[in-house]
Order: structure tokens, then C-alpha cells, then sequence
């Protein structure tokens, strides 16, 4: 029997991979974190990365690793991997897009509604028991609004289709126009949010989009009047998290829902001390049914490497040799 093939993972690994990935490999977890002595030793005969969306992966990382030969990701988004470093290496990198374009679009339609609906604030308001001092006061309606889509790929389209459903007008901006699709396109996130009811965010992280999102973008969706609702399903550093807390403590936004932050697990204390602001832990893809599936696509990407075999979803960096 061949020595197995040695595996580096970068973070704690989903449980929904974990399994199939140790009976094929020779996992380390985390060992670059937790021993440096026994990394030094490993590191020569690493050859795979396992990462998640989350993971960073950079390229001093990629230069302690010799042999390195494949960076799997379980997330479509990588921007915590220097994809450019590993290509300049040789190195591919690979990722799970469209398996989780519903769910991912599933929960932003779900925290558009909770935010404009206010259902969180809704369920403590029976539970606490202040029905019977009166009712809530009036939400917003979504039905028919206006939606400004800020990323227009896969997951902004699946969001744009659920979202026509509902009869939303929809408009969008991206990098560059898609003729094909049936939505206005906009130049930039300003023009955007100044004609949406809703911005929802959802392009990739990293330094190109870093704060695509700032006071001045807030304040064309507030329109002056304490209007509009922001939703991130994107990453936290597209918004100026700093620049919308401050927004919506003085009203020029009516509202927020986030999926992600800037500094995730922490959130800060003002944000989740505003009562219109709708909360979730970044669970996009976070069902088993989706996380399964991204796990096989990302134990798929390894076998096909290790088989010689065409890679089955690498990054577009890659793609673009
Ligand atoms: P995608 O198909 O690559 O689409 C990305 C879109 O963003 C494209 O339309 C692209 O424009 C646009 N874009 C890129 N850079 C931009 C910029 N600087 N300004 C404006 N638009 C820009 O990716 P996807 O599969 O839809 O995923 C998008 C992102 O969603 C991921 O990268 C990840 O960060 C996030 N995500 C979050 C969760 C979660 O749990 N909340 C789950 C999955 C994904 P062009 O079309 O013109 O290139």
C-alpha cells in the first residue's frame, strides 16, 4: 500500500466532510495552528489543502508548502485564499458554485421579508405578551418594491428570480451589464441603492469590493427620508460596518438584515442593540441537504486531482490560465 496523501486542513472541518476526507487522506487539522514543531515537519510532504469559505490560506502559507499540488475549498467564496499566489505556483484552487445558489437565495428573500415584516420583532412581540396592549406598529410592504440586486452571478440571479415572484421590480449592477437579462443595469451601487426599495449584496468578498458599500451608499438608499432596506448575504466587508451602524442609529436607513459581519463571530454590541436590524450567524448554505452537497463537490475536486482527471469546479483563476 502507497503512503496515503497528506492533507492540510486549514480550519475545523465540516462533519459533513470530515469522514470521507480522513478515510482518503491523511489529515492534519490545523496542525500550522496548534504545533509549529510538528508542522515543520509535516509541511514537506503536504500536498492537498482542505479549506472552508471562512479559511485564510495565504501565500506565506502556500510558500511553507512544497509539494503542495491542490487547494479545495467548501464554499464558493475564497476570498481568504491567495488564489493568485497558488496559481503562480502551479497550484490550483477549487470551489463548490451552484449547489448552494437556492439555499444562499432562500434566505436572502427570507431576511428581505423578516427585515421589512419585522417577524422577529413580531415573534417577541406575542411571546412577550404585549398583544393584548395593542397591535405592532404598521411594517413595510414588499410586494411590488423596488429591489437593487449589487452582484449579478449565480446567486444574484437565483435571488432576482425568487424576488419576481413577489412582483419586485428589479435592477442591478455588477461588474459589467449582462444583455441577456431581463433587469436594468445600473453603473455602480450608488446610482443603485438611490433607486431601490431593497439592496441586497451578494458579490464576492476581498480587496476589489472592500466597503462597496459606504455612508454615501447608504444614504441614496435612505433618499434623505429614512427609507430603504440593506441586506448582506455577500461577506462583511463589502458593507463599511462602521458607516451602517451609524446610518441606522440616525435613521437614514429604515433597516438592515445581515447574514455576515466584519469581524464574524463578533458583532458589535451597537448593531445588535438596534430593534430594526434582523440578525443571522452567516448561515447562507447552512442547510445538511446543501452542505452535504458541497462537501462531495469538494472531496470531488481532491479525487479528480489525485485521479489526473479534469478538476470539476476549479476557480476562475484558474480557469483563465
Ligand atoms: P458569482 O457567480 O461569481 O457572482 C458574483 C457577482 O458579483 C458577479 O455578478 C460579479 O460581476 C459581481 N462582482 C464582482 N466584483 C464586483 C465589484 N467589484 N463590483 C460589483 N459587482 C461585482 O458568485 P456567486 O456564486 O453568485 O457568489 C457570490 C458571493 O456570495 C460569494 O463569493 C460569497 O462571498 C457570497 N456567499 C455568501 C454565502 C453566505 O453564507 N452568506 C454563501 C455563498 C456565497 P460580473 O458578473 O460582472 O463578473
Amino acid at each position: 500500500m502507497p503512503d496515503p496523501i497528506q492533507v492540510l486542513a486549514v480550519s475545523k472541518l465540516s462533519p459533513l466532510w470530515s469522514p470521507q476526507l480522513r478515510a482518503t487522506y491523511h489529515v492534519h487539522e490545523r496542525l500550522h495552528e496548534t504545533d509549529a514543531a510538528a508542522f515543520a515537519q509535516v509541511a514537506p510532504q503536504i500536498r492537498a489543502i482542505a479549506a472552508s469559505g471562512d479559511s485564510k490560506v495565504p501565500a506565506e502559507l502556500i510558500a511553507r508548502l512544497p509539494a503542495l499540488e491542490i487547494i479545495s475549498v467548501m464554499g464558493v467564496g475564497y476570498d481568504g485564499v491567495d488564489a493568485l499566489a497558488a496559481k503562480a505556483r502551479g497550484v490550483p484552487v477549487t470551489h463548490t458554485p451552484d449547489v448552494l445558489n437556492d439555499d444562499v437565495a432562500d434566505l436572502a428573500l427570507g431576511l428581505m421579508l423578516c427585515a421589512a415584516r419585522q417577524l422577529p420583532a413580531a415573534d417577541r412581540f406575542v411571546r412577550e405578551g404585549r398583544w393584548p396592549q395593542g397591535a405592532m406598529p404598521l411594517a413595510t410592504k414588499m410586494s411590488g418594491a423596488r429591489l437593487g440586486i449589487v452582484g449579478m452571478g449565480r446567486i444574484g440571479q437565483s435571488i432576482a428570480q425568487r424576488a419576481a415572484a413577489f412582483g419586485m421590480v428589479i435592477a442591478y449592477t455588477a461588474r459589467s451589464a449582462k444583455p441577456d437579462l431581463p433587469y436594468r443595469y445600473l453603473p455602480d451601487a450608488r446610482a443603485l441603492a438611490a433607486e431601490s426599495d431593497f439592496l441586497v449584496l451578494i458579490t464576492p468578498g476581498g480587496a476589489l469590493t472592500r466597503k462597496l458599500v459606504n455612508a454615501e451608499v447608504l444614504s441614496a438608499l435612505g433618499k434623505g427620508a429614512g427609507q430603504g432596506i440593506l441586506v448582506n448575504v455577500a461577506r462583511g466587508s463589502v458593507v463599511d460596518e462602521a458607516a451602517l451602524i451609524d446610518a441606522l442609529e440616525r435613521g437614514v436607513i429604515a433597516g438592515a438584515a445581515l447574514d455576515v459581519f466584519e469581524s464574524e463571530p463578533q458583532v458589535p454590541e451597537r448593531l445588535r442593540a438596534l430593534p430594526q436590524v434582523v440578525l443571522a450567524p452567516h448561515i447562507g448554505s447552512a442547510t445538511a441537504a446543501t452542505r452535504q452537497a458541497m462537501a462531495d463537490l469538494a472531496q470531488g475536486n481532491l479525487a479528480a486531482h489525485f485521479a489526473g482527471q479534469p478538476l470539476l469546479t476549479p476557480v476562475p483563476e484558474w480557469r483563465s490560465r
